[in-house]
């Protein structure tokens, strides 16, 4: 499940918190957004939309939806500072995000290319949230469904985001 390509994001990452002096548990996602140069705001988006960014000129703007649980709105500022961050070269644009898990499968009308980018933005927040070598710190021995609850209490993220998160690193058994 783990290829190349999400190692070097992961990477990028972890790279980036240990430059920014944040790497500590739960991260500052919204300090690592304003030290890329962006201004968060939270406003009443439609329900299925988590946030966007946009990028015109001197304005970066990370726009997130404040009707969605605080752990989700979290994982939406990590996803578009990996849009920031990843996908500088596609210059100014608007990057609109609806359910991050599912764009994939839900959004057939994108290019593949943006699928990517939309894959890789998701890889760059799990990384951002969820750096492998905080989870390590963490980790003990078997890894219960109680101890996965409080892993996302602690790293402020969904269970869900926490579970695929673990998964992906080889640290849980996927079921
Ligand atoms: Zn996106």
């Amino acid at each position: 499940m783990r290829n190349r390509y999400a190692k070097t994001i992961d990477q990028q990452s972890a790279e980036l918190l240990r430059k920014m002096n944040l790497l500590s548990v739960p991260v500052d996602v919204e300090g690592v957004a304003q030290k890329l140069g962006a201004e968060v705001v939270y406003g009443d988006l439609e329900d299925d939309m988590s946030g966007f960014l946009l990028r015109e000129k001197e304005v970066v703007k990370i726009a997130v939806n404040r009707l969605h649980h605080p752990n989700r709105q979290r994982f939406t500022i990590a996803h578009e500072c990996g849009h920031l961050y990843l996908h500088a070269d596609q210059g100014d644009r608007l990057w609109v995000d609806k359910a991050h898990f599912t764009i994939f499968y839900r959004d057939s009308n994108s290019s593949s290319g943006d699928k990517l980018a939309e894959i890789q933005a998701n890889q760059f927040a799990a990384g951002l949230l969820m750096p492998e070598v905080l989870l390590k710190e963490h980790l003990t021995q078997e890894l219960s469904d109680v101890d996965i609850f409080r892993l996302a209490l602690r790293f402020q993220v969904s269970e869900q985001a926490m579970t695929l998160r673990l998964v992906s690193l080889g640290m849980l058994a996927a079921t």
